[in-house]
């Protein structure tokens, strides 16, 4: 019997082999052209994982586990032929509980599904990458995904219970459970958030949730320099105002967006913070001044404040929407977008702002800046021509001098969107820095117990 046929065997209705089945796994969200799959499999219970992986091991295939396929550093596309474990029909929510402020959840379920199931008991998952819409429960809780509301909430680590995985053997793994503390040896749950699909697959997950906001306003800060608007982010941070989200964009961005006619911004500036602002009732007024106070005090040329649904609605989905919106401004088919994703202290972002505008017109590149700044995040969304070799070689120096600034100023070469295939030399560029190269030499050796024939997503993470 041939590979699919055996497949089959695992999972009678969910093996795809034709080639234009498989196109559409050959690529995930990255600029990244992945190889062609031997096969895409669909498996609907745990038991049809545990199998498959099983067999894949004793044929020594390698096996790319799937969610949403949103991935911005090809972490989710196959480096050579491999069999894609897609996990979207594993798409069940199993159960939800404000009393215990929990919900066990499959792999497969979207991240905007289950905040719209939650919405309807007044509660909230806060994980919400720009990708909700697509992006699944095993896709972020693999990348560690942060998102708008990590300026509060933190990333996807902060909001995982427990796990239930698959290793490459078949042995299922239920670690944790739906308690909110529980501590009982090494902590494995942790050490599968962000594993990139390299230690096992995550087949189930107790996620904490949150009763929802009672009030929010919606500000728009606008600013013509970059310095300002990083001032005016460590102020609201220092102010107590401690905001719900607050992200940033700048005018090649805001043009891209308003370029989709989804939102027109009020005036025509540099850069727009954007700020939500969550209180009780009676009290959210007096914190929208406070913040417009502030906001105008570090240089701000104009806060507009709203608390009309539709309006809100329209700039989260513009927000949401920006790297799309971006994607618009390619010239050429050979274009592509690449993405620096830095983070660092929030208290430098005024001079780190000033070093990063140093950089985009000593490489002569062009580049869109927005990203979840409350936190330190940066995304700057790089344009290249791939047909143009020494375009190419500037966006790497680029890149490298963006990674080495985070790091000179106490931040990280990657900050949500994980290593994948992208990131790779970057990583290794982090722990050197750090004189601390040992801990990718643990890495290397928690990979292979967990996976000792190499076979899960091989190719990320590391070389
Ligand atoms: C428009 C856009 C906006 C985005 N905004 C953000 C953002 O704000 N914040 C952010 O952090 N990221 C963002 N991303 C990146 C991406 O959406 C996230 O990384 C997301 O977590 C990926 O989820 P996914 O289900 O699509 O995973 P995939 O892309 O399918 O997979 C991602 C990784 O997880 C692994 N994986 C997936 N499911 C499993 C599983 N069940 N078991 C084991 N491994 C698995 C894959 O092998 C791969 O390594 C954005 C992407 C896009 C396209």
């Amino acid at each position: 019997m041939d590979i699919a046929a055996e497949l089959r065997e695992i999972v009678p209705d969910g093996v795809v082999t034709g080639r234009e089945g498989l196109i559409p796994y050959t690529r995930d969200a990255s600029h990244f052209q992945g190889a062609m799959p031997s096969a895409v499999v669909l498996p609907s219970t745990t038991e049809q994982v545990s199998n498959l992986l099983k067999y894949c091991g004793q044929k020594g295939l390698a096996v790319v586990a799937r969610g949403g396929g949103t991935s911005l550093t090809g972490a989710s596309i196959a480096r050579a032929d491999a069999v894609v474990l897609s996990l979207l029909r594993m798409d069940r929510i199993l159960s939800v509980s404000g009393e215990d402020s929990c919900a066990e959840v499959e792999a497969g379920v979207r991240i905007d599904d289950l905040n719209l199931r939650l919405s309807k008991t007044g509660h909230l998952f806060p994980p919400d990458p720009g990708s909700s819409l697509a992006a699944t429960i095993g896709g972020i809780i693999n990348t560690n995904a942060g998102g708008l509301r990590c300026v509060r909430y933190g990333t996807t680590k902060d909001w995982i219970l427990g796990v239930e995985a698959v290793l490459m053997d078949g042995t299922v793994l239920r670690l944790g459970n739906r308690t909110l503390k529980s501590r009982i040896g090494y902590d494995l749950t942790s050490l599968i958030v962000g594993s990139e699909g390299t230690l096992a697959v995550v087949t189930k997950a107790f996620v904490k949730i949150v009763s929802k906001p009672e009030s929010v306003a919606r500000l728009l800060a606008y600013f013509n320099d970059i310095e300002s608007l990083g001032r005016a982010v460590a102020a609201v941070r220092a102010s107590g105002i401690d905001p719900l989200i607050a992200e940033y964009l700048d005018r090649m961005t805001m043009d891209a967006v308003e370029s989709t006619g989804t939102f027109k911004f009020h005036i025509h500036s540099q850069y727009v913070l954007l700020l939500d602002i969550d209180r009780a009732e009676e009290s959210l007024d007096r914190y929208v001044s406070a913040a417009t106070l502030t906001l105008k005090g570090c240089g701000a040329v104009e806060v507009v404040a709203t608390r009309d649904r539709a309006e809100m609605e329209r700039l989260y989905t513009a927000r949401k929407g920006a790297y799309s919106s971006l994607l618009r401004l390619r010239k050429t088919e050979h274009d592509a977008v690449v993405i620096g994703d830095i983070v660092v202290p929030p208290s430098t972002l005024p001079s780190v702002f000033r070093r990063v505008d140093e950089l985009v017109k000593e490489h002569t590149i062009r580049v869109a800046l927005f990203g979840h700044i409350g936190d330190g995040n940066i995304h700057a969304n790089i344009f290249v021509d791939m047909s143009d070799n020494a375009e190419r070689e500037r966006v790497e120096h680029f890149h490298e001098d963006l990674a080495r600034t985070a790091l000179e100023n106490g931040g990280s070469v990657s900050a949500e969107h994980g290593i994948g295939m992208e990131k790779v030399s970057l990583l290794r560029m982090e722990y050197s820095y750090r004189h601390s190269e040992r801990a990718l030499g643990l890495m290397k050796e928690l990979k292979s117990v967990f996976d000792p024939k190499g076979l899960l997503n091989p190719g990320k993470v590391f070389d």
